[in-house]
């Protein structure tokens, strides 16, 4: 079944791939830009944990000490936020790298595009307002594409949302598409939680 959520994931990242390119002139994520790691959630189904922990499985000793110490130490800081939405910096973050990159979740695989939802709500990354993705033709006090940045960008490619929000990628239609299914949804911390010490990490 992993094989089939991997032809998955293949499938997404040239959709993806394809979105940012048609995006560029509006996107600034880099190598070392990890904001998105830090601070948030991150929503993982149990088939995206299970690849997930296929690449922390394979980490030098050393750093799975390192992930194992990060994870213990949010773990602390979780059990004090006890019926609240607990937000975290990701424990595969070490010195702003993802020690686990080719084996993250949807939800890493995304992130940084403008998205609409099935309510036609058009969502733009948080970074925006760091001055970073998109911020170069937002309004930010509409929260909108503003034309007359847009124009003095002097660029061909627009400005676009894309229907890539967690719960439409996850969509029951795409189990039935790549024969798998994505299982329990819950934040990565939760997973981990439950699940390190199966994996020894
Ligand atoms: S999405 Fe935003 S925060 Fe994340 S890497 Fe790109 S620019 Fe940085
Ligand atoms: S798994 Fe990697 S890409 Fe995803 S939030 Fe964690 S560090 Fe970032």
């Amino acid at each position: 079944m992993i094989q089939n959520y991997v032809t998955y994931l293949k499938f997404l990242d040239e959709k993806f791939t394809r979105f940012f390119n048609k995006q560029k002139p509006f996107i600034f994520c880099k190598k070392g830009c990890a904001k998105c790691c830090k601070n948030a959630q991150f929503p993982y189904s149990e088939i995206e944990v299970e690849y997930l922990l296929l690449g922390a499985w394979q980490l030098k000793p050393e750093i799975k000490k390192i992930v194992a110490d990060n994870l213990a130490r949010k773990n602390k800081k979780k059990n004090k936020y006890e019926g609240e939405k607990f937000r975290y910096d990701c424990p595969f973050l070490i010195n702003n790298e993802c020690a686990v990159y080719d084996y993250r979740g949807i939800v890493c695989r995304s992130f940084g595009l403008m998205t609409v939802g099935a309510n036609e709500k058009i969502q733009v990354p948080f970074c925006c307002f760091q001055g970073l993705n998109y911020s170069n033709v937002i309004d930010y006090e509409t929260k909108k594409v503003s034309q007359e940045k847009y124009k003095a960008l002097g660029v061909e490619e627009e400005p676009s949302a894309f229907n890539i929000n967690y719960e439409f990628l996850t969509d029951t239609d795409f189990e039935r598409g790549f024969n798998f299914t994505f299982g329990e949804r819950k934040p990565l911390i939760d997973w981990m939680i439950d699940k390190a010490q199966q994996y020894k990490i």
